[in-house]
């Protein structure tokens, strides 16, 4: 018998089961730095050197722990490829992994065993509460998969913010009306700023190879202060919970000029690449809330983030891929404005969260959601553009969670398949949520001509297309209700607008 332990470069956990128990005279560890994932998608620096250091930062400590690890860098094939090479050579009889995030690496790696003739042991993925067997059983036979009953069923499951008899602390499961308010007028204020690492010499050392390997890829190292080991990301959990939780989810949705974390955690690479397991962030973020006696609207919004979606997106990834990728639920067939990868946009809104994408592959969710999504939602953009986009540009981005959040949510591209609603908005929202529009060329409240707001006169024309639709949905028709009080001559004047800018989109 001999055996290869697969660690991939989302698995870093020490605890991990594949590494239990691990015999140097039968077993290989081995890990894999492949080319062709980092280029499979136009990634960003950011997003690249983030993986090879947090990579080579675990892999010197398997060193260290004196365990048998082969460490494959810049592999110009494909993992399944370097690994059938190693299997064969090495005469492997057993291959060890756990349960890759990505649905078409778990079947690449599941054929490879079936045609090398392998024994596989694939192991649950220990970060997450639910196993996709418990998901499907939630689904079952379900009409409507929504997040707000599985997260219920979440919270009693694992007792989390419930009584002894089940019900939810507080007597609601949900604050978000307490939550999401806009910084005040004069800003944000001083916002203790999140730990950030200086990098060390195997940073360092990554930063230059990716300049120079990747150097036409998007995005910038400057700022590069992610962190890359798990003691790291335990400074990161450390400090969020201890000075920025508090208001965390008062302003949660709320954005800002120069503000590009507000006070988010920035503990989803960490969470991702599994530095962290969830229960222990979900764990700080409960002792946090008792001895600081934190509000319950902000501990629960938090702990929703993290019990609630990212759950939640990983079991509708899995239930229904490969499909998922495929979804479009519009027929949308435009090409991403070239500008996405550049943020050279008149837009201020898309100039701010493109430019700190850029900056740091970072932006926070109602960036993600309500500003570079809503507008590519509304300019008719094809999803696999869009999702592509996602993918390359943040540090965070792994399949199984932002195919999910970009094509179901962002999106709509699964039809009502698990959100009950196309959330789009119009420049008023992001002038109500952010100061973007102050420094604008553009103006939110012109629907068309002159001065007119891309982001306005494309939702309204996005209505006025689906007027149907969101007559008929409860939680859209007050929408379509405002659209009524729009003459018909304006309804007009926007969708004649709205061609011209349909046409130029790159050059907005
Ligand atoms: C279009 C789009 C694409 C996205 N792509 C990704 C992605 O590739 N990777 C990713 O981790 N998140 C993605 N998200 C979800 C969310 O925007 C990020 O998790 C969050 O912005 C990360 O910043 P943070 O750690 O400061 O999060 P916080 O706001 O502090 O939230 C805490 C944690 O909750 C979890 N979380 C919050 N919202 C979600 C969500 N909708 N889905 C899953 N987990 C969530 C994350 O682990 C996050 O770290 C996407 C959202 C949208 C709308
Ligand atoms: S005016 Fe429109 S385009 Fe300009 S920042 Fe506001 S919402 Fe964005």
């Amino acid at each position: 018998m001999k055996r290869l332990v697969l660690i991939l470069g989302d698995q870093l956990d020490i605890d991990s089961p594949a590494l239990k128990n691990i015999d140097s005279k039968i077993d290989q560890i081995i890990m894999i730095e492949s080319a062709n994932e980092a280029q499979h998608v136009w990634s960003h620096k950011a997003k690249i050197a983030l993986f090879l250091s947090a990579m080579r930062h675990f892999a010197e400590g398997l060193k260290q722990l004196g365990l048998p690890l082969v460490y494959v860098q810049h592999s110009p094939k494909t993992i399944t490829e370097e690994l059938r090479s190693k299997i064969i050579d090495g005469k492997f009889t057993h291959l060890i992994c756990i349960e890759p995030g990505e649905w078409r690496l778990k079947g690449a790696i599941e054929g490879l065993a079936s045609e090398l003739n392998l024994v596989l042991v694939m192991h649950e993925d220990a970060h997450f509460y639910c196993s996709h067997l418990k998901f499907k059983a939630w689904v079952a036979n379900k009409k409507e998969l929504r997040l707000e009953y599985f997260y219920r069923l979440m919270r009693k499951t694992h007792g989390i913010l419930v009584d002894q008899d089940g019900n939810p602390e507080g007597g609601q499961w949900n604050f978000d009306r307490d939550n999401r308010k806009p910084f005040p007028k004069k800003g944000p204020g001083l916002i203790p700023a999140p730990a950030l690492f200086e990098p060390d010499e195997i940073s360092k050392a990554v930063l230059a190879e990716v300049e120079e390997r990747y150097s036409d890829h998007p995005g910038s190292l400057l700022h590069f202060r992610w962190p890359v080991t798990r003691a790291q990301a335990l400074e990161v959990l450390e400090g969020f919970v201890e000075h920025r939780l508090a208001t965390f989810g008062i302003h949660e949705d709320a954005m800002w000029t120069d503000t590009p974390f507000g006070w988010h955690s920035l503990l989803s690479s960490s969470l991702n690449l599994k530095l962290l397991n969830p229960r222990e962030v979900i764990d700080a973020v409960l002792v946090a809330w008792k001895k600081y006696d934190l509000e319950l609207a902000t501990v629960e919004g938090f702990i929703r983030q993290i019990l609630g979606w990212r759950e939640f997106v990983r079991g509708m990834y899995y239930l229904d891929m490969p499909q998922m990728a495929l979804d479009n639920f519009y027929g949308h067939q435009n090409v991403l404005p070239a500008w996405y990868w550049t943020g050279k946009t008149k837009m201020s809104c898309m100039r701010e969260a493109i430019g700190q994408t850029l900056q740091y592959g970072y932006a926070h969710h109602i960036q993600r959601l309500m500003v570079t999504g809503n507008f590519a939602l509304l300019a008719e953009v094809l999803p696999k553009e869009v999702c592509d986009w996602y993918l390359a540009i943040y540090i965070d981005a792994i399949e199984w969670v932002e195919l999910p959040n970009t094509a179901g949510m962002a999106l709509f591209a699964s039809g009502g398949r698990f959100t009950s609603k196309p959330y789009i908005a119009s420049g008023a929202y992001i002038k109500r949520m952010s100061n973007y529009c102050d420094t604008c060329q553009y103006k939110p409240d012109i629907r068309f001509g002159e001065g007119a707001c891309p982001v306005t006169n494309l939702y309204w024309n996005f209505l006025i297309k689906h007027r149907t639709q969101f007559e008929s949905n409860p939680r859209t028709r007050l929408m379509t209700a405002n659209l009524s009080r729009i003459s018909e001559v304006d309804q007009q004047s926007i969708q004649v607008h709205a061609k011209g800018l349909l046409r130029d989109l790159h050059s907005l």
